[in-house]
């Protein structure tokens, strides 16, 4: 039989010699024990595994928590549980450095005034940056979303109608279509406001020459998709033409150049190289991709600074772009999904430039 995820975060813990591991963030715990609601806290102790919730969550505990033993605890459960075996005396207890509050941790220690706290990084995330089947399946339905959405969309950008709108058109759409709910807030940024690479959709109205960038992606079983498009309403000028086919030979040649084995930082430089050959390398202000999974950004992390080695099994994005204060900007993003040999691009959307 499979070895399941709790058994193999089980083995993760014992390794790093642990009595108990603290799993506080919830992409985490709904990955290793399947619980998707909020107020949850596990507690790994090799070789069992405990998942405390409270009232609220009786019955979708008992319809989706596997491998654990389920405490249905009093609210606060940092004070539940502390009552468990595994932390009793001069326990060594892990916990998520990123993830557990500096209140839940001054209040364990002040329950546990024995025990010996250790932050810890990346434990479960280190093994939910290899997606499996079933995973990879849902990212799939999310991209096929997302991808559904962009064509439906296009019709309805014109001039005079507001970013705000297509915004929510969006979403409403990801969602009729069986997405859980945005992946993160839509971003429609367009004119000047294409510059900005996280512009939020305001009110202002499109006009004739913009540039617009269309950035969204939607949550399906978990799993998040994330699709980036920059279009022009009306014809494109010269200088769109030119930066549009910068941002996709660099997006391009990255997809072409992504193995299993190769740093991620050595894939950021791919594309990076390329637009810096070309003079926008102050332009490109952000890492080429981040990890999707149960988490719109995780791991693996593709920057310039990325420690990781990419693996099979890899999901990520990759999504150069240049931005040009006081002007406007291009970026163009799809979902790869690593395997042993070349990678495959789930988001299927058109990349030529399209012009409405
Ligand atoms: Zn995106
Ligand atoms: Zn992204």
């Amino acid at each position: 039989m499979a070895v399941s995820r709790i058994e193999q975060a089980n083995s993760l813990v014992r390794k790093q010699k642990f009595d108990a591991f603290l799993v506080s963030r919830p992409s985490n715990i709904r990955y290793l024990c399947g619980y998707s609601g909020s107020n949850g806290l596990l507690a790994l102790a090799p070789p069992k595994a405990y998942f405390l919730t409270d009232f609220r969550y009786i019955v979708q505990t008992s319809k989706e928590v596997k491998g654990c033993q389920i405490v249905i605890a009093d609210r606060e459960l940092i004070s539940e549980v502390v009552k468990l075996p595994c932390f009793a005396g001069k326990a060594r207890v892990g916990f998520e450095a990123v993830h557990m509050t500096v209140k839940n941790l001054n209040r364990i220690k002040e329950l546990l005034p024995k025990a010996i706290f250790v932050p810890s990084e990346n434990l479960v995330e280190s093994l939910a940056i290899k997606k499996d089947t079933t995973e990879i399946n849902k990212i799939k339905k999310a991209t096929k979303i997302a991808d559904t959405v962009f064509s439906a969309i296009l019709p309805l950008i014109r001039p005079g109608v507001k970013e705000r709108d297509i915004a929510l058109e969006i979403s409403y759409r990801m969602v009729k279509l069986g997405a859980d709910g945005p992946s993160f807030e839509t971003i429609v940024a367009s004119g000047q406001r294409s510059s900005m690479p996280h512009g939020i959709a305001s009110d202002r109205r499109f006009k004739k020459g913009d540039f617009i960038t269309l950035d969204f992606g939607c949550f399906f079983g978990g799993y998040a998709s994330d699709l980036t498009r920059t279009v022009v309403l009306g014809k494109a000028n010269a200088k769109q033409k030119k930066l549009y086919n910068i941002v996709l030979k660099a997006q391009l040649a990255a997809i072409g150049a992504a193995r299993a084995g190769m740093l991620a930082r050595e894939l950021d430089k791919v594309a990076r190289d390329i637009i810096v050959r070309e003079g926008y390398g102050d332009y490109f202000g952000h890492g080429l991709g981040h990890g999707l999974g149960l988490e719109i950004h995780t791991g693996p992390v593709v920057a310039p600074r990325s420690e990781e080695t990419l693996v099979a099994g890899n999901v990520f994005t990759v999504e150069p772009g240049i931005y040009i204060p006081n002007w406007g900007g291009v970026r163009i993003e799809d979902d790869v999904l690593l395997t042993n040999g070349a990678c495959r691009v789930l988001t299927k959307s058109p990349k030529e430039l399209i012009e409405l």
